[in-house]
C-alpha cells in the first residue's frame, strides 16, 4: 500500500491506495498519533509525508519515510487531480486556502512562491469563535450560510450617495466597515458569521487575482479544507475572482492536493497514469 499523509498546521489529511482503489480521509492535527499507529501497523506499505507538522509524524513512525517539501507534493498532486477531471492545463496559479493561505504561480514543471496572507480557514475558524462563541467550523458555514452582510459591511455604494460610483456599487468598500456604534450588541450570530466569511473570501480572491498578473496566468486553482462543503466561500471567491477578470477552478478532493502528491511520488510514472 502507498500512503501520503499531509500534516497541517488544522488537519491531518491521508491519501492511500489498495490496489486499483484510492481513499482519502481527514483528522484533525490532534489525531496525528492516532494516525501514525495505523500507519505503524499496516503490513507491506510505503509512506511519505508532507505539511509542516510533517518532521513531527515522522518521529512517531515505527519505518523509515520519505519526507516531501510541501509545494512539490501539492503542485504533483494539483497536477493528478487535474488529470482526474481531464483536464490538460499546464499554467496556473495554486491558492491554498487553509489555516493561512499560500500562493503559487506554476508554468509546467517550474513553481515559484509569489506570496500569500495570514487571512485563511484559521481566521474564518478564530475569528468566528470570537465573535459568536461558535467552534465548529461545519456550524460556522451552516449559520454563515442564513446570514446577511448587509448591515456590517460598507460597500462602495453606500459611501457613493446620491453619486454614480467610479467602480460597481456592489463591491464592498470596508469589510466590517458599516456603522456598527448602534445596534451591535443583538447581530445575530449568523450575519456576523456570514460577513467573517466574506472578509476572508474578498481577501484571498483579491490578493489571488493581483497574484495572477504576476504569473502571467489567468486560471486560478483554489485548494484549501476551508472550501469542504463550503459553498459560500466558494460563491465569493467565484463571484470576486470573475469580476477581477481571472478564471476560478476547484478540484475534486483538492484539500487532499499534499496527501496526494506525497502518495504519487512512492509510485513508478507507469502506475501514477493508471490510478
Ligand atoms: P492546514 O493544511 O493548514 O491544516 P487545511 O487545508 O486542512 O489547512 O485547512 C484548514 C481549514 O479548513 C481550517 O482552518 C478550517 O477553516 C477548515 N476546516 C474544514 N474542515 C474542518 C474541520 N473538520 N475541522 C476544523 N477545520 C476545518
Ligand atoms: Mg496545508
Amino acid at each position: 500500500m502507498f500512503v501520503g499523509i499531509d500534516a497541517g498546521g488544522t488537519l491531518l489529511k491521508v491519501a492511500y491506495r489498495e490496489g486499483e482503489k484510492f481513499h482519502v480521509r481527514k483528522y484533525p492535527i490532534a489525531e496525528l498519533e492516532g494516525v501514525a499507529e495505523w500507519v505503524n501497523g499496516l503490513e507491506n506499505y510505503k509512506v511519505c509525508v508532507t505539511g509542516g507538522k510533517s518532521g513531527v509524524f515522522i518521529s512517531h513512525l515505527q519505518k523509515e519515510a520519505k519526507e516531501m517539501v510541501e509545494f512539490e507534493a501539492t503542485h504533483r498532486g494539483v497536477r493528478f487531480l487535474l488529470g482526474r477531471m481531464g483536464r490538460t492545463d499546464t499554467d496556473y496559479l495554486i491558492t491554498n486556502v487553509g489555516t493561512g493561505t499560500s500562493i503559487h504561480c506554476i508554468h509546467g514543471d517550474s513553481h515559484e512562491r509569489l506570496g500569500g496572507t495570514g487571512v485563511g480557514g484559521g481566521t474564518l475558524v478564530g475569528l468566528g469563535y470570537l465573535l459568536t462563541g461558535v467552534r465548529h467550523f461545519d456550524e460556522i458555514v451552516r449559520l454563515a450560510e442564513q446570514g446577511s452582510r448587509e448591515r456590517i459591511d460598507l460597500k462602495v455604494k453606500h459611501i457613493y450617495e446620491g453619486k454614480e460610483p467610479p467602480i460597481s456599487g456592489e463591491l464592498t468598500a470596508s469589510n466590517f466597515g458599516n456603522d456598527l456604534f448602534s445596534g451591535a450588541e443583538d447581530m445575530p450570530k449568523e450575519d456576523l458569521l456570514a460577513t467573517v466569511m466574506g472578509l476572508v473570501g474578498e481577501t484571498v480572491s483579491t490578493v489571488s487575482v493581483q497574484t495572477a498578473r504576476q504569473c502571467r496566468s489567468n486560471t486560478i486553482i483554489y485548494i484549501g479544507s476551508s472550501f469542504h462543503e463550503n459553498d459560500l466561500l466558494k460563491e465569493i471567491v467565484v463571484s470576486y475572482t470573475k469580476l477581477r477578470g481571472a478564471s476560478p477552478l476547484f478540484l475534486e478532493n483538492g484539500e487532499f492536493s499534499g496527501a496526494v502528491g506525497a502518495m504519487i511520488s512512492l509510485e513508478s510514472k507507469e502506475k501514477e497514469t493508471k490510478i
